[in-house]
């Protein structure tokens, strides 16, 4: 019962975000949903109660502002528009500023109307952001310091002492102020915890030792091209790929050495291959390549390649030079296979590769 309810309560608040994955626009989303409901329900029950006590200008204004504000909320329910946030939320924001300035101007039941000008800055600044948000108070607030100095009330159909008009401005400006440092902080912590999140992200699909993916995000890479080679009908070929005799390298010019060969095959193979092409270390001295919409036959020409580029580039270690090789197992992926059966295949071609001698390329 309870989960029902708050599934229906989580399908409500996100009317509307449906067309967006940014947190961000979603909780604005959010947050105009619960504004533009609850703005609803209060000028609606205050509208009751001033038809009540005969005052019909009031009454209207605020069933006309309720009737907004459902407009705001139906704008994002009925999906028109293909975003539909900046129409509603400039609708509730521009009903918000009139209804503003008709209570100073009015001053509302019992000149209580300037209470309510409070919730403007923030509602401006949240739903704007600092620039545009600003930009519409500063214009908000030349509207009512207009109304509010003009020479002998002329404007005003009610009467503010001058120390009134001077302290509301003050405060206003105050408050202002301090949700404009908010809402600088909330911005600048958001940006900053996206960056790190973007980071973290990142890292975990990167080997630290060469830069290239690793098994994580490698899998990531063929999950995506394996569903988009399905959609197109394009090919994909995998090439396992593994240093000859890598253990006698560490042996010779030790372990360091080693990784410095390591990095340097990887940076050989990312300056060879295209940008769309994912390479990833998939163990020690082993690596995956993937190379979409290609068929083995182009695919045995790319391995020739590097396997060429890579013996034919030599080490240095102090003075002397050394030669490393590589063998690799080619597999083009067919459309009934899983993506780990494609995997061993390649696997399976290396192993001949590395059986027929090393240095070769088997598909
Ligand atoms: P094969 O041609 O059959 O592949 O021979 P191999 O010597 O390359 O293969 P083997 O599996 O016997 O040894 C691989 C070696 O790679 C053993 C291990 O110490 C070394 N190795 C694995 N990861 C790293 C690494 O990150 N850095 C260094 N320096 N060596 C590594
Ligand atoms: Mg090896
Ligand atoms: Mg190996």
């Amino acid at each position: 019962m309870i989960q029902t309810l708050k599934n229906a309560m989580r399908i409500f608040l996100h009317t509307g975000s449906s067309y967006t994955k940014n947190p961000a626009i979603i909780k604005q989303i959010v947050v105009m949903n619960v504004f533009s409901t609850i703005g609803c329900l209060i000028t609606f029950c205050i509208g009751v109660s001033t038809f009540f006590q005969d005052n019909h200008i009031h009454t209207s204004v605020l069933f006309i502002t309720s009737f907004l504000f459902l407009i705001a909320f139906l704008i994002q329910k009925a999906e028109l528009f293909r975003n539909p946030y900046p129409y509603s939320s400039n609708l509730m924001l521009v009903t918000l500023f009139i209804v503003m300035a008709y209570l100073i101007q009015t001053g509302g039941v019992d000149n209580t109307g300037p209470l309510w000008v409070y919730i403007i800055p923030p509602i401006a600044l949240f739903f704007g952001g600092i620039q545009k948000g600003l930009i519409n108070l500063g214009l908000f607030g030349l509207v009512i310091a207009t109304l509010l100095f003009y020479p002998d009330d002329f404007l005003l159909s009610t009467h503010y002492s001058n120390t009134f008009k001077l302290r509301f401005i003050y405060s206003l400006l105050t408050v202002t102020a301090l949700f404009t440092v908010y809402e600088f902080i909330r911005e600048k912590s958001y940006t900053e915890l996206e960056v790190l999140s973007q980071q973290f992200e990142f890292q975990a699909k990167r080997d630290m030792l060469s830069g290239l993916h690793n098994r994580r995000g490698m899998m990531e890479s063929l999950e995506y091209e394996y569903k988009r080679s399905k959609r197109t009908q394009s090919n994909i070929t995998l090439i396992m790929c593994d240093l000859d005799k890598f253990k006698s390298i560490n042996d010779q010019f030790g372990h360091e050495k080693g990784d410095e060969v390591i990095k340097t095959v990887s940076r050989l193979f990312q300056l060879n291959l295209r940008e769309l092409d994912t390479i990833a270390r998939w163990g020690g001295e082993e690596f995956l390549i993937l190379l979409p919409m290609t068929d083995k036959e182009k695919g045995i020409i790319i391995a020739e390649k590097l396997r060429d580029i890579i013996q034919r580039h030599v080490f240095t270690y102090n003075d002397k030079t050394f030669n490393t090789t590589v063998s690799m197992g080619l597999y083009q992926i067919n459309t009934t296979d899983s993506i780990n059966d494609a995997i061993s295949a390649a696997d399976n071609n290396l192993y001949k590769a590395k059986a027929l001698g090393r240095n070769q390329c088997i598909s």
